[in-house]
Parts: C-alpha cells; structure tokens; sequence
C-alpha cells in the first residue's frame, strides 16, 4: 500500500525521517508540514552558524536519560550518522576535539545537502503551514492553517520553545500523552549577585552545582561572567541541572590543594593583594578581597575553590538553546512509536530528552528522526 506519511515540523528530526522513509520506500507519499516560511530555520542558528552536528566522543552518559539513550545509541552510532551525511554528499570535519562540523563550517551546507535530497527524492514540502489540530479515527486528519490532510502514519517533529514557539505540546496532550514540565536550558544563569565588576571576563574552572549541601553536577569549563548572571560553555551545561534555590560554586584552582602553603609562601616577599595579581586577572582579584575585607588568607583560600554565586533563575526560552522537559519517553515504545495513538511517531527535542553542548541535541534530533524512519520503513 503507497501509506501517507504527514511529518509535522521540518527540522532536524523531521527531515531526517522524511528522507529515511523516502530512500527506503519510493512509493509512499511523503509530506512535511512547516509552520515557518522555510524548513530547518533553527539548524542554520546552530553552533553560531557553524553547525556542531554530533560529537565523536558519544555515550548516554552526556544524556537526562541514560537508560533510554542507551538503547538508541546502540542501534544508532556516530558513523551511522556519518554515512547517513557522507551518502548525501555533506563533508564532515571535526574541531581538533570531538566535536563535529560541516567541512564547510557554515551550517547553510547542512541545510543545502538535505534541501537537495528531499527535491532528488520528491518529499512533499508545505511549508507556513502550522498543524493546528490532529484527530485519529482509521486514518489520521490532520488541520492545518492551508486545509485538512490525510494520512496513514504521522511523525511529530515540532521541536521545543527554545528560541522558538510550537504548539506540538499541546496537540501531544489531546493525544494523552504526559508533557513533562517545560524550562529553559543549555541557557545563561541569572545570579544574585551584581557581577558588574566581572562583565566580560572568561575564567577556566571547575564549577559545582549545590542544592543546599547536595552536590547535584561538577563540571570543568569556562565561564563568561555577564552583568547579573553567569554564561560561557560551562555555565550552559549546568544550567541543565538547576532547581530553584541553587548556589554555583567555582573552583578557580581545582587539584591545587596546597593553595595556602603556596601563597604562605608568597606572603613572605609580597602583600596579599600582590600575592592574588600574582594568580588571577585583576578583576577576581578585587572580587574575592571585596568579598573577604578583612583578608583571612583561610576564608580567602576558601573562596578561591568555592567561589560562591546564588541561583535566581535562567535567562528563558529567548536566549535557551534547548527545552528541558518534554513528551514523557515512558509513553513512547523503543522504536519511538506512540504507546497512546497507533501509527504515530515523536521524534526529536519535543521528547523530553536533553544533551549536553557538542553536538548531542543535533546528534538526538538526527538520530531519533532516521529511528522513526527505519521503523515505518518496517525495519
Ligand atoms: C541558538 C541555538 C544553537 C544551537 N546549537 C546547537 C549545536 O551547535 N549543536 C547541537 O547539537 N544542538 C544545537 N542546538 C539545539 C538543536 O538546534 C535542537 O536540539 C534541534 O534543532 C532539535 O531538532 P528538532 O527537529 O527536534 O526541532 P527543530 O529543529 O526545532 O524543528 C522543529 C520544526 O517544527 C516546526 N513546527 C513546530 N510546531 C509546528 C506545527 N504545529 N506545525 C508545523 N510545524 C511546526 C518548527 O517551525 C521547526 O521548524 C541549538 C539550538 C539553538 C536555539
């Protein structure tokens, strides 16, 4: 039977899907419905234009569900995405670490090389096309805002609010399916604190995440400090793992738990001020003295491994590169079918799994999209 297969929302995940089903089976009819004027609008903002698109160094570990990752990733691996490329003709590099990229570094080459197997392959495209109602009765009907469509399996890539607005939530919940709770993340921290004196400074540390005296995450990094909060690669990753009432902590000097006996030492030829421009960039420096006026070398050694910043929330959706929280996964089965509705698919950041930065969430979207199309390839 030629099946109809609606794919709602063309990013990374619906595309991916789309081209899978079509390469496997050239007979069915293959649609995707974009609300926006042009698919993959978000990919061309990626990794600063640049498009990290996966990481070489993978594992479920860099995942909120290591469980339910383990199983894709052993179905799905890093040179699985590199062929699904290298057969559509996108050359791939990496960024002298794991990270991957197009050759070009320009994520319109990811777009170009996916806007041409989808024409090569005839997949339909309807794009400022928003779905605005999906009803399953034998077949699904699907309304748009361009007229109602028909179809035989459909596949929801509607992405998150990171940067964006989609209603793909809300039509999952007609469906029943659970949304777990939506917040910002891989997003710049807000802190209590006034960090004028900081604005712009990068600082290489370790950085620790504390609900009262539970360490919930550590990670090593670099942190951009902004006027009231805190940014850079690092920040990003722990803004994963925040709840409310959080402290940041920095250790400026992680492994070097000699720190006092070595200023100690310092101490017998230089002031403490003296000492500490010795160690840090002026601006710390003035940070921890305005922080320890009455310059105890023990508390100011304290404050140089924790240096402590209070959590008051996150910068939002605006300036969010993902959404945590999402479509609940136990309600999907391993091949991301729905439990709930018979022959419809999610794929992608609509689910509510979320990577670390380097290339996961792309890795995700990527891979769960080519999951969803080998699975209604019937394979
Ligand atoms: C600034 C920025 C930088 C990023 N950089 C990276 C990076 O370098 N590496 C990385 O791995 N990840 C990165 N990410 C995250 C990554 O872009 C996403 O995780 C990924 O795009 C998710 O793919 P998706 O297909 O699930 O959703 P999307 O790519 O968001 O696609 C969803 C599509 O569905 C459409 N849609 C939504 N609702 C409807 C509807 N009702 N009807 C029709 N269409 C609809 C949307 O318009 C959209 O085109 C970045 C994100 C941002 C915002």
């Amino acid at each position: 039977m030629n099946k109809r297969v609606f794919i709602i929302g063309g990013g990374a995940a619906g595309m991916a899907c789309a081209i899978t089903v079509k390469q496997n089976h050239p007979e069915y009819f293959v649609t995707i419905l974009e609300k926006n004027d042009r698919i993959g609008k978000k990919i061309l903002k990626t990794g600063n234009g640049r498009c990290n698109l996966s990481n070489r160094n993978m594992g479920a570990a860099f995942y909120n569900d290591p469980r339910f990752l383990g199983t894709c990733l052993s179905k799905f691996t890093v040179e699985d995405l590199l062929d699904f490329f290298k057969d559509l003709g996108l050359f791939v590099k990496d960024d002298g670490s794991t990270r991957l990229y197009p050759y070009s570094e320009t994520a319109t080459t990811v777009m170009e090389v996916l806007r041409q197997e989808i024409a090569r392959l005839g997949i339909a495209v309807i794009c400022n096309c928003q779905v605005m109602e999906i009803k399953k009765n034998q077949t699904f009907a699907i309304g748009t805002t361009q007229g109602l469509f028909e179809a035989e399996v459909a596949v929801l890539t509607t992405g998150s609010q990171a940067q964006e607005k989609t209603n793909g939530y809300q039509l999952l919940e007609t469906f029943g399916h659970r949304i777990i709770s939506l917040r910002p993340g891989l997003v710049p921290i807000k802190t209590q604190e006034n960090l004028k004196s900081l604005q712009g400074l990068r600082v290489k540390c370790m950085a620790s995440v504390y609900e009262r005296e539970t360490r919930l995450h550590q990670d090593e990094g670099e942190i951009l400090f902004k006027v009231d909060g805190l940014s850079g690669i690092l920040s990003l990753d722990l803004s994963r793992y925040l709840n409310k009432d959080n402290r940041i902590a920095l250790d400026l000097f992680p492994g070097r738990e000699d720190l006092f006996l070595e200023i100690m030492a310092i101490l017998a030829r230089k002031n403490l001020e003296n000492a500490l421009l010795g160690m840090l960039p002026k601006m710390l420096v003035y940070e921890i003295l305005k922080r320890n006026p009455d310059q105890n070398l023990k508390k100011i050694v304290h404050d140089l491994h924790n240096l402590e910043f209070t959590v008051i929330g996150t910068y939002g959706f605006d300036s969010a590169q993902i959404t945590l929280g999402g479509a609940d996964v136990s309600e999907i089965n391993l091949n991301f079918s729905s439990k709930k509705v018979p022959e419809l698919y999610l794929a992608g950041e609509v689910l509510n799994i979320d990577g670390a930065s380097g290339g996961y969430n792309l890795h995700f979207a990527w891979m769960s999209g080519i999951l969803v199309g080998r699975a209604i390839s019937g394979f």
